[in-house]
């Protein structure tokens, strides 16, 4: 872009077509480049969704490695994390500390106490995105607009009844980027895996309480006041293709060990 050629081709018939249709207005409408540079360049909202298994995390702390190598710092929040030491952790033994996220944190107050206490943020990574609030993920979208924060949400995109968490629901609304994660994990019969079932005792369950997703192990979850389980239960997750969700099958090795953790 030459401001000054564009000056003098708007007085003068210009030979090339291609220049002169360009409309008069562009160089008057074009900033210089100085006053381009006193602006932040744009930030981003950015989620990354997919079934259960699928390398979230991983690909969360990919992308947190990536930006801290070019000196930005971050900020890394999860939910759900009941290990007192909140953290994001993958399947290849990756592990970075995180900000153990609240459903009243206010995620603008929490990026703004940092900033008080001298540290920068320039971006959040948001694991466990699905739990958000839709107030939360507003308040992600107001740091990327307001305050020029880059925000790499991943979360899970459907609950075991097949249907969008609040949270990823907001993001699929308001995000400047959706994507997909290549699906990774697959349904027994070797299709991609899309959906996450709750299986009860050997059984696909689609009704009870959403949060019980939480539960990332495979064992009982007896504290879960809302829950069709009881006690005495085996609840855990499986990925399946849209078909044998539909259909209830969970397969010749659904009891089996090994396919169970959340990702
Ligand atoms: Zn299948």
């Amino acid at each position: 872009m030459s401001p000054p050629d564009d000056a003098v081709a708007m007085t003068v018939p210009d030979p090339d077509p291609r220049r002169r249709q360009r409309p008069a207005t562009v160089p008057t409408t074009v900033p210089a480049a100085g006053n381009r540079r006193s602006h932040p360049a744009p930030a981003h909202l950015r989620f990354f969704h997919g079934p259960m298994d699928c390398g979230k995390s991983t690909l969360a702390l990919q992308v947190d490695h990536n930006q801290a190598r070019q000196g930005r710092s971050g900020l890394l929040l999860t939910q759900g994390d009941r290990s007192g030491r909140p953290r994001i952790s993958s399947r290849v033994g990756l592990t970075r500390e995180a900000v153990e996220v609240e459903a009243t944190t206010d995620l603008r107050l929490l990026v703004r106490s940092h900033w008080a206490g001298g540290r920068r943020v320039d971006y959040l990574i948001v694991d466990e995105a699905q739990f958000l609030t839709p107030a939360q993920v507003d308040q992600l979208a107001e740091l990327v607009d307001e305050s020029h924060v880059d925000v790499w949400a991943f979360g899970l995109t459907t609950d075991f009844r097949t249907r969008l968490f609040p949270g990823t629901q907001r993001l699929l609304e308001v995000a400047d980027d959706v994507q997909r994660i290549q699906v990774e994990v697959l349904c027994w019969c070797g299709l991609p895996g899309l959906l996450n079932a709750r299986v009860v005792d050997g059984a696909i369950v689609r009704h009870g309480a959403t949060v019980v997703v939480a539960d990332t192990a495979p064992t009982p979850a007896p504290d879960e006041p809302s829950s069709t389980a009881s006690a005495a239960t085996d609840v855990h997750y499986q990925v399946l293709c849209r078909r044998h969700h539909v259909l209830g099958q969970l397969g010749p090795t659904a009891a089996g060990p090994g396919q169970l953790a959340l990702s």
